[in-house]
């Protein structure tokens, strides 16, 4: 394992351990869960979106490292940010974490070099070799997508299944 691997691996533990701005939002004006139950993560998303801008963000849930520290480091990425740009950044941490199409048959240090400037979202870089995982880091994006698109129903990883008589 190279020691940027193991610097990756600690920033993970880090935010999962202290996640950043935990706790829900008064002011926040968009607002999603979201659900992976394949490993059972859970999440509920907060915005204060302005003028295209999100002002402020913030989360709870629960769930596994990957998840936790995944939508603790999203909320620090995106503050500020205008919309589009988060939605920009959701598309290559995407890229990043499901390894293609960029990344197919990439050298690690090719992989490193994409995820370089996504600052410490490239902590999560290594979880394309684990396809159980990518949900569990996707998990808090696809909330926030859906949260900025203004969905109204939550968000899940699995798609509903037929059980529970919807028609
Ligand atoms: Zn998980």
């Amino acid at each position: 394992m190279s020691d940027l691997r193991e610097l990756y691996q600690e920033v993970i533990l880090d935010h999962s351990k202290r996640p950043r701005n935990f706790g829900e939002l008064p002011e926040a004006n968009r607002q999603m869960d979201g659900r992976n139950p394949l490993c059972g993560d859970k999440t509920t998303i907060y915005l204060k979106v302005e003028d295209g801008v999100v002002r402020e963000a913030g989360f709870v849930g629960s769930g596994c490292s990957i998840s936790m520290a995944s939508a603790s480091m999203m909320t620090e990425a995106i503050k500020g940010h205008t919309v589009e740009e988060a939605e920009a950044l959701f598309r290559r941490f995407h890229d990043l974490i499901t390894g293609s199409p960029m990344n197919a048959g990439a050298s690690e240090d090719r992989v490193l070099e994409q995820g370089r400037d996504l600052g410490k979202l490239a902590a999560f870089s290594g979880v394309c070799e684990y396809p159980a995982r990518v949900k569990c880091a996707a998990l808090a994006w696809h909330t926030l997508k859906a949260a900025i698109e203004g969905q109204t129903d939550a968000v899940t990883t699995e798609k509903p299944s037929s059980e529970g008589g919807r028609p």
